[in-house]
C-alpha cells in the first residue's frame, strides 16, 4: 500500500508508512483535514477511528512552560557553577549556567543563564520586567557580590501548549501507537507509553510506533533489539563538570 504522505514545498514523497510524530492538538488539526484525508486515502475509512480519537485528544489538558534566558556582560554567577534547584521559589525554580555546557561561549564574555519553569500557566501573562526582577531577587539572594555585573540582552519563551498533562483519568484518552491500524503509527509522549510527557516517554512512543510499522513484537520494558549501548560514566565523551 502507498501513500503520498508528505507534501513539501517542492515534491510530495511517496512511501509505504506514515508516522504521525506530531504534538496531540496538530495530530488531530492534521487527522481531521480534508486534505490529509485525500492523500491518505485509508484514512477515509477509519471515520469512526478518527472520530474518537481526535474526541479523546480534546479531553486531554496541557500544562505551559517559561524559559528565562538572561544574558551578561561578565560572570553573574560563579564560573564553576552549573545548575541550582530551589526549593521556596514558585517561579525561579532552577537556575542554569548555561556556559558550563557550552565548549565555548555564546559570545567571549557573555554569561548565559536561563531559569525553565514548570507547570507555568499562572505566569503566562506575568511581564518580561516582572519575571526578570523574581530572577534578579533570587541572584541577588545567592551572589550579592556579582549584583554589578550587567544584564545585556535577555528572552522569555511562553510554550503555553507545552506537554501534555497526565491528570487522573487521562490514561484511558492516550492511543496506542497502532490505534489507527497498519501502515499507520501514532507516536508522542502523548500516546499510550506509561510514562508521563517526557523525554524517556517520547522515545518510548517512537520505539512503539517502530514496532508497530515493523510488525514485532516489543516489551517496552525492555532494551530494544541492537539498542546502542547507554553511555557509561567514564567512557571518552562522557562530559564532565
Ligand atoms: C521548555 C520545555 C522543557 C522541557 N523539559 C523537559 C525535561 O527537562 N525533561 C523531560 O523529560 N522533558 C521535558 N520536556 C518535555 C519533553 O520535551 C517532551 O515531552 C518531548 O519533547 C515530547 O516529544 P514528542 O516527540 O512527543 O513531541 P515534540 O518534541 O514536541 O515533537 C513534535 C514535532 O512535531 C513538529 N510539528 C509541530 N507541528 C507540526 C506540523 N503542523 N507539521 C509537521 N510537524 C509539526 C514539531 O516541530 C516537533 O518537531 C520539556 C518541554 C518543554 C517545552
Amino acid at each position: 500500500m502507498f501513500f503520498t504522505s508528505v507534501e513539501l514545498k517542492d515534491e510530495s514523497l511517496q512511501c509505504s508508512d506514515v508516522i504521525f510524530a506530531t504534538p496531540h492538538h496538530i495530530t488531530a488539526r492534521i487527522l481531521e483535514n480534508s486534505v490529509t484525508k485525500s492523500k491518505i486515502p485509508v484514512l477515509e475509512e477509519m471515520g469512526s477511528k478518527i472520530d474518537k480519537l481526535c474526541t479523546d485528544i480534546g479531553r486531554m489538558e496541557y500544562r505551559s512552560l517559561i524559559g528565562i534566558h538572561s544574558f551578561y556582560r561578565g560572570d553573574r554567577v560563579p564560573k564553576d557553577f552549573t545548575f541550582a534547584v530551589m526549593v521556596d521559589q514558585p517561579l525561579i525554580q532552577m537556575v542554569f549556567n548555561r556556559n558550563s555546557e557550552l565548549s565555548s561561549p555564546i559570545e567571549e564574555g557573555v554569561q548565559w543563564v536561563t531559569v525553565p519553569v514548570s507547570a507555568a500557566d499562572e505566569y503566562l501573562k506575568m511581564e518580561d520586567e516582572e519575571i526578570l526582577q523574581q530572577l534578579d531577587k533570587v541572584l541577588l539572594q545567592l551572589w550579592p557580590e556579582n549584583a554589578d555585573v550587567e544584564r545585556i540582552d535577555h528572552l522569555i519563551v511562553r510554550t503555553p501548549k507545552a506537554t501534555f498533562a497526565p491528570t487522573p483519568g487521562s490514561a484511558e484518552l492516550r492511543p496506542n501507537a497502532s490505534f489507527l491500524g497498519n501502515n499507520i503509527a501514532i507516536a508522542g509522549c502523548w500516546t499510550k507509553t506509561d510514562w508521563p510527557s517526557t523525554m524517556e516517554g517520547a522515545v518510548r512512543s517512537g520505539l512503539n510506533a517502530a514496532a508497530h510499522i515493523l510488525e514485532i513484537e516489543w516489551d517496552s520494558d525492555k532494551p530494544w533489539q541492537q539498542w546502542p549501548l547507554r553511555p557509561q560514566r567514564g567512557d571518552a565523551k562522557w562530559p564532565t563538570w
